[in-house]
């Protein structure tokens, strides 16, 4: 069993960005740029924020943060992202979610441009996604893939079984696998038989939000097995497989943490070069 180290990949694509960053403002005079918007006091966004920044510095990125109280307006909101939106220094706009419950997220998430959406979270880029066309990819699944690469998994052919269909997560790495040419079968709450159907699979992805949901006797001797999921369990990150029991059947199979988790950040950082590479060329 080969255990998948996110967090070597991860600071790897960091090393390899902060080379293309720095040619970048050889060749065009200015940084690649990335405005963070955070509303609210959240401390956990507070957190993901601080690495998003930090993780921006280390890459050479520019990172333009903007912190808003709690009792900003929808309008505040917009008009602020409207302005980074309009600025030619900033290639991709994050807006931190979720967003205080008086604020309309779909219309705030409405005023990034496609070309500055470092999440890939908008419609056009799911849309381009799924026609299998250029476009920026949600960092987790686009994580996973970078983590399959990396590791000379090759998911052509294989049979791909996705436990999830959320937007951010299940779909849209359903959508990578399928572009790859896996064989995908996408698996969710209303699946008539889970164990069969992940039990076929010669790579499972687990992005269910349950914590140790994936037991042995779900997976097929020799699989690959991605767990994207985080769950605190007396304290401690528990992903969505049982690790210690999978691990003995699986050939490659990602650590919660240290696995997925550290892949997000630096697929952020690496979409946001791409936005700017796209803006200038
Ligand atoms: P989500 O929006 O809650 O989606 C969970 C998915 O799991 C849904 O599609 C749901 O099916 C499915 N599901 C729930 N119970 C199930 C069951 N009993 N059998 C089969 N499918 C079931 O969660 P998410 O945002 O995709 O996140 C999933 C996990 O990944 C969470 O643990 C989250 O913390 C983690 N995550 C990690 C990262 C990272 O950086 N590593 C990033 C994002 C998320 P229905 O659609 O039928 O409800």
């Amino acid at each position: 069993m080969t255990l998948i180290d996110g967090k070597k990949v991860s600071a790897d694509v960091r090393a390899e960005l902060k080379t293309e960053t720095a040619a970048f403002e050889t060749q065009y005079g200015k940084k690649v740029g990335l405005a963070v918007v955070l509303v609210g006091e959240d401390p956990a966004s507070q957190v993901y924020v601080r690495n998003k920044i930090r993780g921006c510095e280390e890459a050479g990125i520019r990172s333009f943060a903007h912190y808003l109280p709690a009792t900003a307006s929808q309008s505040e909101v917009e008009e602020l992202v409207s302005a980074l939106a309009a600025d030619d220094n900033v290639h991709g706009i994050l807006v931190q979610l979720p967003l205080p419950r008086h604020l309309d997220e779909e219309k705030i998430l409405a005023c990034i441009p496609t070309a500055k959406d470092v999440d890939g979270f908008s419609a056009e880029n799911i849309g381009r996604l799924a026609m299998h066309e250029e476009g920026t990819v949600a960092c987790t699944p686009s994580g996973v893939m970078e983590l399959l690469k990396r590791y000379e998994i090759d998911p052509r052919g294989k049979k791909a079984v996705v436990v999830g269909r959320s937007n951010i997560v299940g779909r849209p790495m359903a959508l990578l696998l399928l572009n790859a040419d896996a064989t995908v079968t996408v698996c969710h709450s209303r699946t008539a038989d889970l164990k069969a159907e992940c039990a076929q699979a010669d790579i499972l992805v687990a992005a269910i939000g349950k914590p140790k949901f994936i037991t042995a006797d779900m997976v097929k001797n020799g699989a690959v097995v991605v767990d994207v999921g985080i769950n605190r369990v007396d304290g401690k990150l528990v992903g969505d497989v049982d690790f210690e029991e999978v691990s003995k059947k699986a050939s490659y199979i990602t650590p919660v943490p240290g696995g997925v988790g550290p892949m997000t950040i630096a697929m952020l950082l690496k979409n946001a070069v791409a936005c700017a590479k796209r803006a200038v060329r």
